[in-house]
């Protein structure tokens, strides 16, 4: 039986030769193929050897089928756009801020060409990379200075190390913290040399602590971590920026704020007032401010560090930041995104990540009403009403905050909503839900219109087959 089985198991050259395969042969790579098909070969003999597969005979249609799967699997990019109904508007998982479309035409303008990246177009001499951004970045947050690596963990690193190397740098026990992806506080100045003096304790933390720890030979920085992704509530007393900046002072050191989220400003906007921002920080006195790109910027992946010109020229002149330096996409994304700073209010139209942030609770209520329309034929096999929740500003910002917001909750008849999530997860592209309480929660607050109808075909598709 198995040996009359293992004979039957189709030769690579049969398969590659089989309409069905060889009609792909066109678009899917002949090392596409012959992988998937070697890979079919083998697991079906596994199969056959271990007793999985005991059929009369070896049903090669479903191998064939099999093959063309994984084929097309292999041949898809790996990294893909999904549409994110879970209403967090940073998701680290999902790539945090997406793009608006003037940052889209600018990557395709210089993505193909060659470019200006380090080649002063007036003179024909050498230029500067930094020199694209630089001034924007002044300009924007009103900072004397200002310097771009490739993330904020980077620009930590390098801030720590070249200012700070074998001294020591005063910090709060309140504000030791970890960032996901392992950013942590205390490890991150110990990769950079620099020697860290904790003061205070977890909940206060007083003047005093600061200027009792300040020795001038071996005290480089005094530096505070904004506790992005939580909050210490109850009784609890924290150093102002302010104060820091006057005790730094009085001694000559330099303070650092290590801000992470990147708010330029509020815009006047309630929902953002509660959060602290670059222009805020550097009025304060910070000597040296440090925020990422992708978080409340709206823009790409990046550290961007502005403040004292000395001590950035300190920076710019350290090789870290060779290591660290920033890709040319990067930068003209970056640039791009600037930009749009620069044209009055318009921040919170043009930036993706505000916009979704600052929408009105009545503006989502009406969205949400549009895409449960365009759901109504999928009523014959689910439950679906709206229902009021929260929004995430995600990405580690802003823990306390929740956006109110209006939810469509699906209740599927005849399969768990577990099974839905995994069918809306491996559809050509993504939808990636909330799940709660037996129920599966789309948000619109962070789906595009332009999405609705997709949104509801698949899912009237997804459940109609059922
Ligand atoms: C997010 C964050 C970081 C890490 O920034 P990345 O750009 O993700 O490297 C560091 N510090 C603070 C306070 C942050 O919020």
């Amino acid at each position: 039986m198995n040996k009359k089985l293992l004979r039957e198991l189709p030769k690579v050259d049969d398969m590659l030769s089989d309409a069905r395969i060889a009609n792909v042969a066109q678009t899917i790579s002949r090392y596409t193929l012959l992988k998937a098909i070697r890979n079919v070969i083998d697991k079906t003999r596994q199969a056959i050897l271990t007793g999985q597969i005991k059929d009369e005979r070896l049903n090669v249609d479903e191998m064939v089928e099999r093959v063309l799967e994984l084929a097309t699997d292999d041949s898809t990019m790996n990294l893909k756009p999904v549409i994110n109904a879970t209403g967090v508007v940073l998701h680290t998982n999902l790539g945090r801020a997406p793009l608006a479309p003037s940052i889209i035409e600018a990557l395709k303008g210089i993505a193909g060409q060659y470019n200006t990246l380090e080649y002063d177009i007036k003179t024909g001499a050498r230029g500067s990379r930094y020199s694209h951004v630089e001034t924007l970045i002044s300009d924007i947050t009103g900072a004397p200075a200002a310097l771009v690596v490739n993330n904020n963990a980077a620009a930590m690193m390098l801030i720590l190390s070249a200012l700070a190397k074998d001294k020591q740098v005063v910090v709060s026990r309140g504000e030791l913290v970890e960032i996901g992806g392992s950013f942590r506080v205390p490890e991150i100045m110990q990769q950079s040399g620099s020697i860290l003096r904790e003061v205070g304790t977890t909940n206060k933390t007083h003047p005093r602590d600061y200027e009792n720890a300040i020795n001038s030979e071996e005290t480089a920085m005094l530096l505070k971590v904004h506790t992005s992704n939580y909050r210490i509530v109850g009784f609890t007393e924290e150093v102002s920026l302010e104060q820091m900046v006057e005790i730094g002072e009085k001694h000559d050191i330099p303070v650092v704020y290590d801000l992470g989220c990147g708010l330029i400003d509020h815009f006047s906007d309630a929902n953002l007032m509660t959060e602290q921002t670059v222009r805020g920080s550097l009025k304060s006195g910070a000597d040296i401010v440090s925020f990422s790109g992708d978080k409340l910027l709206g823009g790409p992946q990046a550290g961007i560090i502005v403040g004292s010109q000395t001590l950035i020229e300190k920076m710019k002149r350290h090789p870290l930041t060779r290591a660290l330096r920033i890709d040319k996409l990067t930068l003209v994304a970056l640039e791009a995104t600037l930009r749009l700073y620069l044209k009055d209010q318009s921040a919170l139209t043009n930036i993706p990540v505000l916009n979704m942030l600052t929408l009105k609770s009545e503006i989502i209520s009406i969205h949400a009403q549009q895409l449960f329309d365009k759901l109504k034929p999928a009523e014959k096999w689910c439950q679906i009403s709206l229902e009021a929740g929260k929004s995430q500003v995600g990405g580690g910002s802003m823990p306390t905050v929740e956006l109110a917001t209006t939810l469509i909750a699906l209740k599927p008849k005849h399969i768990s909503v577990g099974v839905l999530q995994a069918k809306l997860r491996a559809y050509t592209r993504p939808i990636i839900v909330r799940v709660n309480n037996d129920k599966l929660y789309l948000d619109v607050r962070t789906i595009q219109q332009k999405d609705y109808d997709y949104i509801a075909e698949t899912i009237i598709d997804l459940l109609g087959e059922e």
